[in-house]
């Protein structure tokens, strides 16, 4: 489940940390952030409200609410960190072509880590689990356009 606003700002206060105006305003988009933006996109979004807010700031914000372990930032391939307010462990299904991502519980059972990277004396600290393939709208698309395609008549 996503970190509350409050729950965020708290964190920094906690930390002896001050509420500026631009933490106030990104620990609110971080709550309603539940489309994985980028940290390019949250930026943009927050110079709606603020227009001076710098993309340095953006980052060192993200940066720290996730080192806190409040928010995740995470690679998904798609060019730029993803902003996720969900920080508890979950997989994402990625879409090829629309770069569309569906947040997926975990299977419970899976390990942690292989046993082998125990073995390894290799330390664990965090696991991404990531689908790729189409979403159901692409799929459908891509559907569509190859009948399309045999319709005239074949291939060479
Ligand atoms: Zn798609
Ligand atoms: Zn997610």
């Amino acid at each position: 489940m996503p970190v509350p606003a409050t729950d965020l700002i708290t964190a920094f206060r906690a930390r002896g940390m001050k509420i500026t105006p631009q933490r106030q305003l990104l620990c609110s988009l971080i709550e309603e952030a539940h489309d994985h933006p980028t940290v390019e996109t949250l930026h943009l979004r927050a110079m709606q409200k603020m227009p001076t807010i710098s993309l340095k700031t953006v980052y060192t914000t993200l940066t720290e609410l996730a080192e806190f372990g409040l928010i995740r930032l995470v690679p998904l391939g798609t060019g730029s960190l993803r902003v996720d307010p969900d920080p508890t462990p979950h997989a994402h299904l990625v879409c090829r072509d629309c770069g569309s991502i569906i947040d997926q519980p975990l299977e419970p059972n899976l390990a942690p880590a292989p046993a082998q990277a125990e073995d390894l004396g290799f330390i664990v600290e965090e696991r991404d689990v990531i689908y790729r393939g189409r979403c159901a709208a692409c799929a459908k698309k891509s559907a569509a356009q190859i009948s399309e395609e045999g319709d005239v008549g074949g291939h060479a």
